[in-house]
């Protein structure tokens, strides 16, 4: 059996694993024919069920832990370890960058301990750096992309650029140019397509596009 066909539908897989039953697919919140209706359905309701289950899943960062196995291609739209495909992608590009999430910390960021300064930070409009920043001053070390991986757990947008609270009037396109032109030149250097920049700023293909034209005619 191959490690694929295990990430890939770890409600099957859970059938093809040890005999013994001591794979950690064997206790998967996801092991019921009810969940395959959402965890393979397109609509934003089924993927909200999907990932609510998820968040209960005892066995949720093993899940998440062994997605770097999956093959890409073929299980680019289902809901893994509570991260659905385009989440999941853009910690394939964070990777292009060194960032890797700590996903034990970005768990304890759900306990009630934290989660309520997460969320109060998140509804003050603070993107992931800043959030990460002012957690790590209060205590709790983390970083951009444990802050990332945390919203998204709980259905937040997780977006690496915030869209709120700012007073900063410049258009996203210009801030793409002016903050993130380091980044998007080492992605780029590192052999991520226009599309997965875009993805991991979470900005539309055609603002970084526009950015990215400015500053090539800057160069
Ligand atoms: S984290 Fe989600 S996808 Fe992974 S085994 Fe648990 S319920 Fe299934």
């Amino acid at each position: 059996m191959s490690t694929a066909v295990l990430i890939r539908r770890p409600t099957a897989a859970a059938d093809l694993a040890t005999a013994e039953g001591s794979h950690w697919t064997h206790r998967s919140a996801c092991r019921t024919a009810e969940a395959d209706r959402d965890f393979y359905g397109t609509s934003a309701a089924a993927q909200a069920r999907a990932r609510a289950t998820c968040l209960s899943c005892p066995v949720r960062l093993e899940c998440l832990t062994e997605r770097s196995a999956v093959d890409v291609e073929e299980n680019w739209w289902g809901m893994v370890g509570g991260l659905d495909a385009e989440q999941r992608r853009v910690l394939e590009v964070a990777e292009l960058i060194g960032e890797r999430p700590d996903l034990k910390r970005a768990q304890e960021l759900l306990t009630p301990r934290w989660r309520y300064r997460l969320y109060n930070l998140r509804a003050a409009g603070h993107a992931p750096q800043r959030i990460a920043d002012i957690l790590t001053a209060e205590g709790i070390a983390v970083d951009a992309i444990t802050v990332r991986v945390a919203v998204w757990w709980t259905g937040g947008p997780g977006r690496a650029i915030s869209r709120r609270a700012s007073r900063d009037r410049r258009p996203l396109w210009q801030r793409l140019r002016d903050d993130y032109a380091d980044v998007i030149c080492l992605l780029r250097a590192r052999g991520a397509r226009h599309v997965d920049v875009a993805a991991y700023l979470g900005v539309r293909v055609t603002t970084l596009t526009r950015a990215t034209q400015e500053l090539e005619a800057a160069a």
